[in-house]
């Protein structure tokens, strides 16, 4: 017997019928002894919908009433899940997240975990029920309702599993695993067994939304063995097939030297830069510069500093898109602090990024990447790197092409 936590995402829940799939799925695994948790996300377009009619009556909603409204979507599914159960004939119950003491921060829209009491839970599982928790959500010093980001779900499906010290936290979605890129973008992307925990870590902050990046931090803080697989197989396939089936994130120091240099593309599309012109070359221009910026809680990505020229300096930073007016406003209503002379900014720009652990042993994967775009006429505006990636800034509009054309010069079809 083995405590397993599901997750099912929104295409998964999206109607009554995949939501008796995935209760004939469950009902296997809790029949073949185990005991089970499931984390279900609001049904597909239901966060969407929640979060536009809040904007129809407040354009800018205040974030806790929101947390309030784009809450409610995943309720829904784990009620609708737990009957689907008991119309099989299974013991289930539900739970919104504050039911079962998941405590977050007041950081409403984007909180962060905190605790998680696992006392009612550990008890229904002792008493041979499966347990139905909402996914996305939690509940604040003050009893205010948080959610957690979108894609939220992910998170809270490995925290359980880390609180409740599950032995393994499935991730069921709508692909069958982890792939070297977006399979939606590349026909050619292939799904990988197995990935290492720092490359999904990599994958997930750059932008590959298969997982949201914190479900993965809490898997890497808490040794959770996670895996993602899909949840659109035929539920009453032998369940030891589906175990080892998609992708692995393993722990493994990978030692292995047939590994691949390159284990996967990530791309974030709306990325947006800006730079401050002719600002005095001084001590803190850039603590000047991005202290409002932090302040006002906007993040920032890739920095760059250029050489001064007569004392003067030009200083250049990237913001996720829908942060780029706001950053702007922050900058010009510091204009006369700053000596700036002026701002110019690109509200069209993406951010593409190769990752793999094989990088820390092989050199020439950033000329490989240069030369890839330049033989494409992709003009790169940006770059960083870390030890396991390289990251650059491009025009918008050939984002895709970038994608396509380094997933073929690493060669990540082949296996
Ligand atoms: P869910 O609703 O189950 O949480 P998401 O839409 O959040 O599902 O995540 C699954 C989607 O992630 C896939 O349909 C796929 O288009 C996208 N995706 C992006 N990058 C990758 C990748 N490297 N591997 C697999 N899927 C990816
Ligand atoms: N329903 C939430 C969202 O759409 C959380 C999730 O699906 O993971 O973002
Ligand atoms: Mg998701």
């Amino acid at each position: 017997m083995a405590f397993i936590v599901h997750k099912y995402g929104g295409t998964s829940m999206g109607s009554t019928d995949r939501i008796k799939n995935v209760a004939a799925r469950v009902a296997k695994w809790h029949d073949a002894g185990h005991r089970i948790v499931v984390v279900p996300s609001a049904m597909s377009g239901e966060t969407n919908r929640l979060i536009a009619l809040a904007k129809e009556i407040m354009p800018q909603p205040d974030p806790r009433e929101l947390d309030m409204i784009a809450s409610t979507g995943e309720q829904v599914s784990v009620g609708l899940l737990s009957m689907a159960l008991q119309a099989r004939g299974k013991d289930a119950v539900s739970y919104t997240g504050w039911q079962v003491g998941i405590k977050t921060d007041s950081a409403f829209t984007k909180a962060r975990i905190q605790s998680i009491d696992d006392k009612r839970v550990q008890a229904d599982l002792d008493a041979g029920k499966i347990v139905i928790i909402t996914g996305f959500q939690g509940i604040d010093d003050h009893g205010n309702i948080t959610t957690l980001g979108r894609g939220g779900s992910d998170t809270s499906a490995v925290a359980i599993a880390a609180a409740l010290k599950a032995d393994e936290c499935l991730i069921y979605t709508d692909v069958d695993g982890i792939y070297t890129t977006d399979p939606r973008v590349v026909d050619e992307a292939r799904r990988l067994s197995k990935i290492t925990f720092e490359e999904m870590l990599e994958l997930a902050s750059l932008g590959s939304k298969v997982l949201q990046t914190r479900s993965v931090e809490f898997a890497g803080n808490y040794r959770v063995p996670t895996r993602v697989l899909s949840s659109l197989t035929d539920p009453l396939m032998p369940l030891d097939e589906e175990a080892k089936s998609g992708t692995l994130i393993s722990f493994e120091e990978e030692s292995n030297m047939e590994q691949a240099v390159i284990s996967g593309i990530a791309f974030q599309r709306d990325e947006a830069k800006i730079t401050v012109l002719g600002v005095p070359d001084k001590p803190g221009v850039a603590f000047h510069i991005l202290g409002p910026i932090a302040d006002a809680n906007i993040e920032v990505d890739m920095i760059i500093q250029n050489v001064s020229v007569d004392g003067k300096t030009d200083f250049t930073f990237t913001v996720s898109r829908n942060e780029y007016q706001r950053a702007v406003a922050v900058l010009e209503a510091n204009k006369e602090a700053l000596g700036f002379s002026r701002l110019v900014g690109d509200g069209k720009v993406s951010k593409v990024s190769a990752v793999g652990v094989g990088m820390r042993s092989h050199v020439g994967v950033a000329s490989q990447m240069f030369r890839t775009l330049s033989e494409e006429g992709i003009n790169i505006m940006m770059i960083s790197t870390s030890e396991i990636k390289i990251s650059v800034l491009i025009d918008e509009k050939y984002m895709e092409l970038a994608v396509r054309a380094l997933h073929k010069a690493f060669a990540l079809e082949q296996a």
